[in-house]
C-alpha cells in the first residue's frame, strides 16, 4: 500500500492549483453576484485538459486516471466549488455516460467535442416530482417510425441553459417500472427542446441549473443511448463514479474553508493574543484537519477502484455521504472563526458556507447515500 502521489500528480495539483487562484479567485464573488456562468473560462479549463479529464486521447480527452481526476475537482473546489460543480457535472454525468454507453459514432459526434470542451454538457434525471425517487420520472419518449418523441420536462438540470448537449431519461415502457426508462441524446436547438427557469440559488451560483422543457421533441432513433429500457440502470453506474466527484469537490471545499480559518486565526487578535492561541479555535482547526484527510482518503479508495475496474457503489457512497457531511462542518467553523467577519461577503467563509450545502443533496442525499451503503452492507 503507498499513499503517496505520483511526481506527475503533484504537478497536476500545483498546476491546477496555480490556473483556480490565477484564473479563477479574482472573479468568483462577480460571478457568484450575479449568477453568471463563466462561459469565457471553458477554453482555458479545456487547454488544461479539464473538460475531459478521464477520456481517452482518442476521443479528444486528457486519459487522466480516476484519482487524477480527484485531485483536479479538489483544487477547483478550493478556490470555487461552483465551476469544480459544472467541471463534474460536464464530465461525471452527461460526458461520462455518452463514455461509458454510447456506440463508437455517439462517442465520435458527441463525447469528442465534450471533452475536448467544444461543447458543453448537461445530464437530466431529476424532475419537479421525482429527486431522490428518479424512477418516479413523468417526461416519456414515445417511439414514432424511426424517431422517438420525448414530452416532460426536467428540473435542477445543472447547464440546462448553457448545455450544448444533453443525456436526458425518459420512460419508454410504464409498465417495465425501473425497467422501463431509456436514456437519450439532445442536441441544443432541437424543435421542441427549450430551458426553462433559472433557479435562484442560495449557493453554487456560477454553476448554470435549470428547468428543460421537451415539448413533442423529436429526435432520431440513432440518439437513443445504450439499450432501450436500461436508461435507469445505466444510469446508477454513472452515479456511483459521479459521487467520487462530488466527494473530492466536499475535500476540495473543505480544504479552501479550512485553509480560510486557518489564516484568519492567525491573524485576528482577541484579548492581547492571535485567537489561534486559544485551545477552542485550535481543537477545530485540529478536527478540520483529521476529518478532511479521512475524507480525502476514502475519496481516492473510490477512485482507485474505479481506476481498478472494480464496482465501488460502496466506497464511492461512503465517500461523498462522508465528504460532504465534514465539509458542512468545516464551512461551519470557518464562519465562526472569522465570528462576524464569517457573516459578511468580504472574506471567503460566507460563500463557502452557502455553496457547501449542495454537497449533501447533489448526485443523492446523504439520507440516499446512506440507503445505498445499507443496502450493500445487508446483501454482502
Ligand atoms: C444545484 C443543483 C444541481 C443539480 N444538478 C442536477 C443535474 O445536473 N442533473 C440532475 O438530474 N439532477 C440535478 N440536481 C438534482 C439533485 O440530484 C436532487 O435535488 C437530489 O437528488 C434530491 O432530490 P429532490 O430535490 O427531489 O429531493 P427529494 O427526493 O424530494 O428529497 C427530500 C428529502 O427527503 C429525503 N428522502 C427522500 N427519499 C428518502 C428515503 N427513501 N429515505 C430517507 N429519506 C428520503 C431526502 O434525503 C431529502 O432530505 C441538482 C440539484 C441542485 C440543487
Amino acid at each position: 500500500m503507498d499513499f503517496r502521489l505520483t511526481e506527475e500528480q503533484e504537478l497536476l495539483r500545483r498546476s491546477v492549483r496555480e490556473f483556480a487562484d490565477i484564473e479563477m479567485r479574482p472573479h468568483i464573488m462577480e460571478w457568484d453576484d450575479a449568477q453568471h456562468f463563466p462561459i469565457e473560462l471553458m477554453p482555458r479549463l479545456a487547454a488544461l485538459g479539464l473538460l475531459g479529464i478521464q477520456f481517452p486521447e482518442a476521443y479528444g480527452g486528457a486519459g487522466m486516471s480516476a484519482v487524477d481526476y480527484c485531485i483536479c475537482i479538489e483544487e477547483l473546489a478550493r478556490v470555487d466549488p461552483s465551476v469544480a460543480l459544472s467541471v463534474a457535472a460536464h464530465n461525471g454525468l452527461c460526458s461520462a455516460h455518452i463514455g461509458l454507453f454510447g456506440t463508437e459514432a455517439q462517442k465520435q459526434k458527441y463525447l469528442v467535442p465534450l471533452a475536448r470542451g467544444e461543447k458543453i454538457g448537461a445530464w437530466g434525471l431529476t424532475e419537479s416530482t421525482s429527486g431522490s425517487d428518479a424512477a418516479g420520472m413523468r417526461t416519456t419518449a414515445v417511439r414514432a417510425g424511426s424517431c422517438w418523441v420525448l414530452n416532460g420536462s426536467k428540473t435542477f438540470t445543472t447547464h440546462g441553459r448553457v448545455g450544448d448537449i444533453m443525456v436526458a431519461m425518459a420512460v419508454t415502457d410504464r409498465a417495465g417500472g425501473s425497467k422501463g426508462i431509456s436514456a437519450f441524446i439532445l442536441e441544443k436547438g432541437t424543435p421542441g427542446l427549450a430551458p426553462g427557469k433559472k433557479e435562484n440559488k442560495l449557493g453554487m451560483r456560477a454553476s448554470d441549473t435549470s428547468e428543460v422543457i421537451f415539448e413533442d421533441c423529436r429526435i432520431p432513433d440513432d440518439q437513443l443511448l445504450g439499450e432501450a429500457g436500461q436508461g435507469f440502470v445505466n444510469t446508477m453506474q454513472v452515479l456511483d463514479a459521479g459521487r467520487i466527484g462530488i466527494a473530492a469537490l466536499s475535500v476540495g471545499l473543505a480544504q479552501g474553508a479550512y485553509e480560510a480559518a486557518l489564516q484568519y486565526a492567525k491573524e485576528r487578535r482577541a484579548f492581547g493574543k492571535t485567537i489561534s492561541s486559544f485551545q477552542a479555535i485550535q481543537w477545530k482547526l485540529a478536527d478540520n484537519a483529521t476529518r478532511i484527510e479521512a475524507a480525502r482518503l476514502l475519496t481516492y479508495r473510490a477512485a482507485y477502484l474505479k481506476d481498478q475496474g472494480r464496482r465501488m457503489t460502496l466506497e464511492s457512497a461512503m465517500a461523498k455521504l462522508y465528504a460532504s457531511e465534514i465539509a458542512v462542518k468545516a464551512a461551519d467553523d470557518c464562519v465562526q472563526i472569522h465570528g462576524g467577519y464569517g457573516f459578511v461577503k468580504d472574506y471567503p467563509a460566507e460563500k463557502f458556507f452557502r455553496d457547501v450545502k449542495l454537497t449533501t443533496i447533489g448526485e443523492g442525499t446523504s439520507e440516499i447515500q446512506r440507503l445505498v451503503i445499507a443496502r450493500r452492507l445487508l446483501t454482502r
